[in-house]
């Protein structure tokens, strides 16, 4: 459709003084800065003249009949159009500030003048940012803050943006990405929540993530856990929670204990079997002894025997030394903790071949780390909107567990590379 030879004219001055490897990188970047946008630009117009020539004629010797690849959004004309002038368009991307003309034609049925090319050449409506730079900003944005990633973006980039089109730009791309998938039936999903610090209340806000944990794999002498992500969430209710996760079956479900999913497991993992995390029993009893004011040594204690029960592989003599446990806090009058390890019971034993069983996940420790990611990212010292700690959060967690929902989002940047170009430097 267009071949064409552009030539670009690259004037270097070096002298004795600045011949090293870092000068000449210095010097090309300098000379050929706006080289690469103002390429482009030149190449988006001529691509819309060579497609205008080829369905409309040349400008004064127009096509009577013209079949042209395009539509009259106004009236749905698809043969008589007129050319027109143009408009120009500026578009951010990672090459810098591309300057191009938008050409127009009019539509001779309805008298509508407008410009077929922003859908011929992919181009969102209104859209400022292409989407190649917007996924790279992105990328960067997801474990650096705002400012550092304007900042980063600077460095790297021939293009420039500011931290606050950065914060939008996130809340639109969170706001599109659905997460969605093929698959409905896990066999294993971890449901867990911290906390954030948040304007909404002075504990911070809830984030709920629900994971669910695929095929182990070995690389480099590393296991490495793929997961899913199903849900997540800051500050919604459970209902949300519910109505998100109503489409997933699974036949194992942990979480850490919080009363509050209770009610969702049954509701929705009806079939499943609950598990309290066996990781997070001791430390929640170890925070329920702080509470009654137990000194550090004898709660290390305490944990460090329901450690030993939870690791005890006779499922009789575990259960049996369980129940003794719960008892001895019955005797001592700590109520709370008694109810605690009694609520915890039937997440923990549920029969002996299961109990045995080694290749059963008993412990939301994958989701765990995930936490402590997040927990690292929104701890800026300073207080978030729950919706813009979302935005963000989700935007991590799609990147990494739902990349196929990423993808479809930048799928025009996914599509292979074939070299259509020919560039040739000259003096
Ligand atoms: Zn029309």
């Amino acid at each position: 459709m267009l071949n064409k030879n552009y030539k670009i004219l690259c004037n270097i001055n070096l002298t004795h003084e600045n011949i090293t490897v870092n000068n000449i990188i210095q010097q090309i970047q300098t000379s050929l800065k706006n080289t690469p946008s103002q390429l482009i630009g030149c190449i988006l117009n001529d691509v819309q003249k060579s497609i205008l020539d080829k369905y409309m004629g040349k400008k004064w010797n127009e096509f009577k009949n013209k079949s042209v690849p395009w539509m009259c959004p106004h009236c749905l004309e698809r043969s008589s159009f007129v050319r027109r002038g143009s408009r120009s368009r500026k578009l951010k991307s990672s090459c810098g500030t591309i300057e191009f003309n938008l050409f127009q034609v009019t539509c001779s049925s309805c008298t509508k003048t407008f410009s077929p090319f922003p859908q011929l050449l992919g181009l969102k409506a209104r859209a400022r940012i292409s989407s190649e730079f917007e996924e790279k900003i992105l990328s960067i944005v997801l474990n650096n803050s705002y400012s550092k990633t304007s900042d980063t973006i600077d460095l790297l980039t021939n293009g420039s943006i500011s931290h606050t089109s950065i914060h939008s730009l996130v809340s639109r791309a969170s706001n599109l990405i659905d997460v969605k998938h093929d698959q409905s039936h896990f066999e294993e999903v971890i449901v867990d929540s911290t906390k954030v610090k948040t304007a909404h209340s002075n504990r911070g806000s809830d984030i709920q993530l629900v994971l669910a944990p695929l095929s182990k794999t070995v690389k480099y002498n590393r296991v490495i856990n793929s997961k899913k992500l199903l849900y997540i969430s800051v500050n919604k209710s459970l209902k949300h929670m519910n109505k998100n996760l109503s489409n997933y079956t699974c036949d194992n479900v942990i979480t850490d204990g919080d009363i509050a999913y209770n009610t969702l497991i049954s509701d929705i993992f009806e079939k499943a079997t609950h598990r309290r995390c066996l990781w997070h029993l001791p430390r929640a009893l170890n925070h329920l002894l702080y509470m009654q004011g137990i000194p550090v040594d004898e709660r290390k204690c305490f944990s460090k025997a329901l450690i030993h029960i939870l690791k005890e592989k006779d499922f009789r003599k575990a259960r049996n030394e369980y129940v003794q446990f719960v008892y001895l806090f019955k005797r001592i009058g700590m109520t709370p903790i008694e109810n605690f390890l009694k609520n915890a019971f039937n997440g923990i034993f549920y029969n002996e071949e299961d109990w045995i069983n080694t290749k059963i996940n008993k412990s939301s420790s994958l989701i765990e780390r995930e936490m402590r990611e997040i927990n690292r990212r929104t701890d800026l010292g300073c207080r978030w909107s729950d919706e813009g700690c979302e935005n963000l959060v989700k935007l991590i967690q799609i990147k990494k567990y739902a990349t196929h929902c990423w993808d479809k989002y930048f799928k025009q940047n996914k599509r292979p590379i074939k070299q259509f170009l020919q560039v040739s430097l000259f003096s």
